[in-house]
């Protein structure tokens, strides 16, 4: 179950205070905001930027002896600072039989990870799921937050409001596929934008509000997914493009940014399906001031042509879910050049 996060400002030192040799791991940025505020004194701080699973064990192997006086992990920073707290936690469980608290202090919205459960690592440079670790908190740190580059903090909406071209995808799977769809997930999902979309102004100035915004947004979208069973209500042909972007270019883009892009594409392609309009939700990045454009994250129209080309086999290889590239209605060749001076036009 999806942990509800606690909000307040500095309330990260408070709760760092209150921890015994704690094992911090983080990254160089947000240490310097935080170490010289606080007074515990962490058995050992790590500083990590790789998810690659032979890095990772032998991370592990080295911090084993240390373990046993620290009961508490404490993933503060980014993505990565987050799940690799996540994974000692869950190695120590696993192999050690260890139970760790785990506690979570985002110094960055962008993405939805520190509210999985799930840990991704890489594995011969492919993302895996390996395992499972529940943090006993989260803390979301208005003042830590704001810190962080503010086009980084905003471009975690997209992680939420794709739910808008997801659910063009779940329309067209219910009735090309058969795919069960429920009408009370599927309003909670559309509820769940629109109250992001209410708030746009705060989410540009990234003040207090549009950070809870961007919180209760991600919370309400992982639990309704939980609840419901899989993505389906905020994972679609949006992201499934990204990652076959992914795939050609070997780069890793800004997540917000290119979902962002995408979802505008799924739009345009899903026509009638679509559930809210391409227009509508073009203003609303404009609105934010998050730049989607495929230059802002050096994204060629060539590679972004081919990708929108390849996306159809790259969904089967990967057995995604099926989606409006999926779909027999969708007749790229007659669209491409359309799409292609939209995307130009973005
Ligand atoms: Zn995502």
């Amino acid at each position: 179950m999806v942990v509800k996060p606690i909000f307040g400002n500095w309330k990260s030192i408070d709760i760092i205070d209150r921890i015994d040799n704690p094992i911090i791991i983080t990254m160089k940025e947000p240490w310097a905001i935080i170490k010289p505020k606080i007074n515990s004194i962490p058995s050992q701080v790590i500083f990590n930027k790789s998810m690659d699973i032979e890095h990772l064990e032998e991370l592990f192997f080295s911090l084993k002896k240390n373990i046993n006086n620290s009961k508490t992990i404490i993933g503060l920073g980014g993505g990565t600072s987050c799940d690799t707290a996540k994974y000692l936690t869950w190695k120590s469980r696993v192999q050690e039989d260890l139970n760790l608290n785990l506690l979570l202090i985002p110094s960055i919205i962008s993405v939805d990870a520190f509210l999985c459960s799930s840990i991704a690592v890489r594995e011969e440079n492919k993302v895996n799921y390996i395992g499972e670790s529940e943090p006993n908190n989260i803390i979301i740190d208005y003042e830590l937050i704001k810190k962080a580059p503010k086009y980084l903090n905003r471009a975690g909406v997209s992680d939420t409001i794709s739910i808008t071209s997801a659910l063009g995808d779940w329309k067209i799977a219910h009735e090309e596929n058969d795919e069960k769809l429920n009408s009370r997930v599927f309003d909670k999902a559309k509820s769940i934008a629109e109250n992001l979309m209410k708030a746009r102004e705060d989410i540009q100035y990234i003040n207090d509000n549009g950070i809870k915004a961007l919180v209760d947004g991600f919370y309400n979208e992982v639990k309704l997914c939980e609840d419901w069973g899989n993505a389906r209500p905020e994972e679609g042909s949006e992201h499934f493009l990204a990652y076959c972007i992914e795939s050609i270019t070997k780069e890793h883009y800004i997540h917000g940014q290119i979902i962002g892009l995408n979802i505008l594409i799924s739009l345009f392609l899903q026509k009638q399906n679509a559930e809210f309009s391409l227009e509508r939700i073009h203003r609303f990045f404009n609105d934010i001031e998050l730049d989607i454009s495929p230059k802002s994250m050096y994204l060629s129209y060539e590679i972004l042509k081919k990708a929108i080309q390849e996306v159809k086999n790259y969904i089967k290889k990967e057995n995604l879910m099926y989606s409006v590239y999926n779909s027999s209605k969708l007749d790229l060749d007659k669209n491409i050049r359309n799409l292609m001076r939209f995307i130009k036009s973005i």
